[in-house]
């Protein structure tokens, strides 16, 4: 049975104590130490305060997995299982995360600082419904047959990489962790991931679970440290064949790097975005359009990839939609993640806190004019919390339109006609996500089309679903998607098997 009723506070306090974290490597399916013992402390970004020490692996514990990986790839225990078998193997995993909802979403909140609704609600179903998803295409995925000559016969197929790396983020855990394993495990490899050193908890948990499940050794491995050792040795290590990594663009050139000067392993990256929200000046439902532009760059603190930081709106119809986007300030209170109530949570550090303020005063010391936030408020807690913050009169040539803050900060430019418009939301070196909002289909599919990013949502803030390929133009990605068939591809390899056939007698 899904577990996904959000507590109330005081129950997610007594459930909290209750807990019994996982704080070690996961390798070759059991947990241990780091091979030099060490550990660093991961903290609760709403108090400040330590929540637990987790063990910080090095090289040597990547060789470790990465050695207990290369196993399980090359003796097929998963691979050569009959897909229909991997298939309930990864369909069972999928209903343990469930079933385990709640206590992954408070691990969740207590070490990302995450609203409870959120993580219990939405992040821990989402990512069982990822792996179910994937699970269920691993017996459908066929191979072709090409069109070649008589008396030839070509077969095109997919073969698993063999072992892949994947180095994820912190600001979705559990979902950033799924939309690598899903398709991965789903395909046939064998997996060491890392998360951030911010938000190791949940990962390990669910890669218990995955044993429970019964994905063999060695298949699923967890090395938790810092990125410049073990995040490093995965994205350099000659016996992994394949990386996978969402986070900064700037750790994202690294492993382009690492695999130049390793093995050419193959690279996919899904890095940042400053992706613009467009208002047109025919748009009519004022209320439903300040609640999407709300939700695109407040939701998760504005700690998402996708956030759409810009809005760039029509001078026609500026006032009625930032009077609206007012409106909207009550619907995202900031508080204690563990409350359900609770929308906007904290930072998740005070170095990522103190970066989004930065940026605001850089922006008021370059010419704008900051409407509503901006600054630290619930200090007394600990914690580490920046209200949505309205920033008007920004040029796109300013640093707040320019760079990513990673934070619930909304920049306000204005335009005067569609070319413009798409001028200004194009003029950015990333490609995300973008949304426009108009009545009219001529402008929607017109500027759909002219705008330079992976995700387009028209009249809503969408990143598609599931079924949709997730993954950006320019900065914002390199060599695959997230989500959908689409990511099954840079987890397979292409393979041409070319027989010639005898003539008869
Ligand atoms: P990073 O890109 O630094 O971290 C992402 C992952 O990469 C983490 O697991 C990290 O490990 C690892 N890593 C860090 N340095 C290296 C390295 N030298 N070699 C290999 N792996 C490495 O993001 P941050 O967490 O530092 O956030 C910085 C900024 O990046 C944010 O403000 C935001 O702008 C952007 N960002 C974008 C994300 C997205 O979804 N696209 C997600 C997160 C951040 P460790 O945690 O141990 O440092």
């Amino acid at each position: 049975m899904p577990d996904t009723l959000i507590p109330t506070a005081d129950e997610a306090r007594a459930e909290i104590e209750r807990l019994s974290l996982r704080t070690q490597l996961f390798i070759d399916g059991g947990f241990r130490d780091a091979a030099d013992g060490t550990r660093f402390t991961s903290v609760n970004p709403a108090t400040g305060r330590p929540i637990a020490e987790v063990a910080r692996g090095g090289p040597a514990d990547v060789e470790a997995a990465v050695a207990a990986a290369r196993r399980a790839a090359d003796d097929g225990r998963w691979s050569r299982l009959n897909p229909g078998d991997r298939k309930q193997i990864l369909v069972r995993w999928a209903h343990l995360i469930e079933a385990h909802a709640r206590e992954l979403g408070l691990i969740e909140t207590i070490d990302a600082g995450k609203p409870i609704t959120d993580t219990v609600g939405l992040d821990m179903p989402e990512t069982a419904m990822c792996i179910r998803w994937h699970a269920e295409a691993a017996d459908k995925l066929y191979g072709q047959v090409a069109p070649t000559p008589e008396g030839t016969v070509a077969t095109i197929t997919r073969e698993p990489l063999g072992v892949v790396g994947a180095v994820i983020p912190w600001n979705y855990p559990a979902q950033m962790a799924a939309w690598k394993l899903g398709p991965a495990l789903a395909t046939g490899n064998t997996v060491v991931i890392k998360p951030a050193s911010n938000t190791s908890l949940s990962l390990l948990r669910i890669a218990e679970l995955a044993a429970e499940a019964g994905i063999p050794d060695g298949v699923l491995n967890v090395v938790t440290g810092p990125g410049d050792t073990v995040g490093e040795a995965i994205g350099r290590h000659p016996h992994i064949d394949g990386l996978a990594f969402t986070g900064s663009t700037e750790v994202g050139r690294r492993f382009l790097h690492y695999s130049a000067e390793s093995n050419l392993k193959r690279v996919m990256l899904e890095l940042g975005g400053k992706s613009p929200q467009l208002v047109f000046p025919d748009v009519i439902d004022f209320e439903t359009i300040a609640a999407n532009i709300a939700a695109a760059i407040f939701w998760n603190m504005g700690e998402n990839c996708s956030a759409g930081s810009r809005l760039i709106v029509h001078r026609a119809v500026k006032e009625r939609v930032l009077d609206a986007l007012q409106a909207q300030m009550a619907l995202w209170p900031v508080g204690d993640p563990l409350d359900p109530a609770t929308k906007i949570g904290p930072m998740i550090t005070r170095g990522q806190m103190e970066k989004v303020l930065g940026y605001v005063e850089i922006g008021r010391r370059e010419g704008a004019r900051v409407l509503t936030g901006g600054t630290q408020i619930l200090e007394e807690t600990g914690g580490w919390y920046v209200p949505p913050t309205v920033v008007d009169n920004v040029r796109n040539d300013m640093t707040i339109a320019r760079e990513e803050i990673f934070g619930p900060v909304l920049s306000v430019i204005e335009f005067d006609t569609e070319a413009e418009a798409v001028a200004i939301a194009n003029d950015t070196p990333y490609g995300l996500a973008s949304s426009l909002y108009t009545e009219n289909l001529n402008v929607a599919h017109r500027v759909a089309r002219e705008l330079q990013a992976g995700v387009v949502a028209v009249n809503c803030y969408s990143e598609g679903d599931m079924t949709t390929p997730f993954g950006g133009y320019k900065l914002s990605g390199f060599g695959g998607h997230d989500k959908s068939v689409h990511a099954h591809d840079q987890y397979t390899e292409t393979k041409t098997i070319w027989i010639q056939l005898k003539a008869a007698g």
